[in-house]
Order: C-alpha cells, then structure tokens, then sequence
C-alpha cells in the first residue's frame, strides 16, 4: 500500500529540486528517509518542512564523488539507522557545453556521480535487501537518453548506463524478491532547468512539446517513485517509466 511507516528510503540527492519532494512525499506516508546531499542549507531546509510528517526525514552530507569513502559512509549510515528497504538513485550533475569543451576527466567526474556512486549504494545496500526477501531499487533516468539533447554527452551517457543497470540488477535481484525500476523525469523547473540560456523560451518549448498543458511538478515524480516503491507495482521490474507530461512515447 502507499503506507511506509516501518520502511526506510535511502535517497542520494535529497536536497534537490526533485529529492526534497519524493523525501516529504516519502516521510508523509510514514516512511524513514535518509536524505544524502552535500547542499546543506537545503538539507536544513529539507528537515525543516519534515517536521509535522508521519515519517521521519534524516539528512547525511555524504559526498558521492569520493568514491572511495562510500563504502564506509553507507556501512555507518546503515549501522546507525537500520537496514534500508527502498534505494532511490537520485543524485546528479549535469554540465552542459559543446563536445569540445569537455575532456574524459570531466566525463569520467559525471559517471562518478550520476553512475559509480549509484553501483555502490546497490552494492552496499542490495544484500541487506536480499536477506530480508524484500527491496525496491528506482534509479533516476532522463528522457534525454532518448537523443533530443545536444552539448549534454557525459549526462545523457550516464543516464543510458542507469537504464542499462536497472534492466541487469532487475535480472539478478528479482529472485530475491527486489525490484529495480527507472523514471525517466521531462521537463521539471528545478536548478536542472538553468543550463537553458532562455528559461522563458525553454518553457514554451516544453508546453509544445508535452501532451499535457502544464508543466511538470516535483509532485508528479514522488507520486510515481511511491508506485514503484509499493506493492501495487510488485509485478513491475527492469522498467524505465517515462513521466514527462507525454512528451516521448516510446
Ligand atoms: P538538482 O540539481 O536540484 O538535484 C540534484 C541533487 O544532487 C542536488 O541537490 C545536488 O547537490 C546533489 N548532488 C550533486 N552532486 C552530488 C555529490 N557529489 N554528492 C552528493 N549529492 C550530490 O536536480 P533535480 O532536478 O532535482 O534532479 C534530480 C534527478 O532528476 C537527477 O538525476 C536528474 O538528472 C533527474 N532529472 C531531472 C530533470 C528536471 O527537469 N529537473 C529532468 C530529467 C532528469
């Protein structure tokens, strides 16, 4: 059901645009959520709206570029916490120049963060799910995967390694009774939105673009990782689920 009391959510990016609402969304149907960022003024304000919700929302600054200190992170957190039940792969960075203006150590950062760190948390937190035959995975694609987007490669590549890694764990979880799932978000007016010179013109492009007339709120995706994250989607693995106002139909 859309009850999470006695479910705990790690969620990477908790203090973005989109990560501050899937963590209130989350805590409201009672969830635990371990929110990790390193914007801690929006990590203070993340606990500060949690305060009234059913849940809980913590907040860990945890760096996900440093690679090597993750393991040790997630091992604390998990010691400090309890085992988690719901991974949200949700952090990301997004430079946007043309191809060359960038260098393989400025793709290999965007991989690091939008993609290595993710493989970790799997790997640190997917036997704790195995162990206790329960787990749901939901990794934050984009529907720029699907080529609409120029002066984006690193992110759009990272984003195709989630799809890629959401269909191989979904294989090798699922008889563990884990499921992995991607969305893949449009168009939402977060920090994301700014890479666009014209903001105003950008959003019209958007409304052309979308089926739906309005754009897209960070509402619209935590309800979607509440699906995933439920038993009403408990039939639903290796997906990837646009939610992009009916922008791309494939
Ligand atoms: P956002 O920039 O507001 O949120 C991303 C969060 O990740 C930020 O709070 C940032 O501090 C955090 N982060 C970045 N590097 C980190 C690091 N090294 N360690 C820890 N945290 C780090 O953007 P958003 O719109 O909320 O994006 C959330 C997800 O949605 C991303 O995966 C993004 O690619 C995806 N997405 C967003 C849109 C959109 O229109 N907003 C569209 C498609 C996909």
């Amino acid at each position: 059901s859309m009850d999470f009391s006695g479910r705990t959510v790690l969620l990477t990016g908790g203090a973005g645009g989109l990560g501050i609402d899937i963590a209130l969304a989350f805590a409201d149907a009672g969830a635990r959520v371990i929110a990790l960022d390193i914007r801690d003024d929006r990590g203070a304000d993340l606990l500060s709206r949690a305060v009234g919700t059913t849940g809980e929302v913590l907040y860990e600054h945890v760096d996900l570029s440093q690679l090597d200190a993750l393991p040790g992170e997630l091992d604390r957190i998990v010691s400090a916490h309890g085992p988690v039940d719901i991974l949200i792969n949700n952090a990301a960075i997004y430079p946007a120049r043309p191809f060359d203006e960038y260098t393989v150590e400025d793709y290999r950062a965007v991989q690091a963060v939008n993609v290595d760190a993710h493989v970790q948390c799997m790997l640190s937190l997917a036997p704790g799910m195995r162990a206790r035959g329960w787990g749901r995975i939901i990794n934050v694609a984009s529907i720029t995967f699907y080529g609409g987007w120029d002066k984006l490669f690193p992110y759009v590549a990272s984003k195709g390694a989630l799809v890629g890694l959401t269909r191989a764990w979904a294989r090798e979880l699922g008889p563990f009774g884990i499921t992995v799932n991607a969305i893949a978000p449009g168009a939402f007016p977060t920090d994301a939105e700014k890479i666009h010179p014209d903001p105003e013109g950008y959003a019209r492009f958007v409304l052309e673009h979308q089926s739906l007339k309005r754009r897209g709120s960070p509402r619209d995706i935590a309800g979607t990782m509440m699906f995933l994250a439920s038993d009403y989607s408990a039939f639903i693995t290796g997906q990837t689920l646009n939610v992009d106002g009916g922008w791309v139909m494939k």
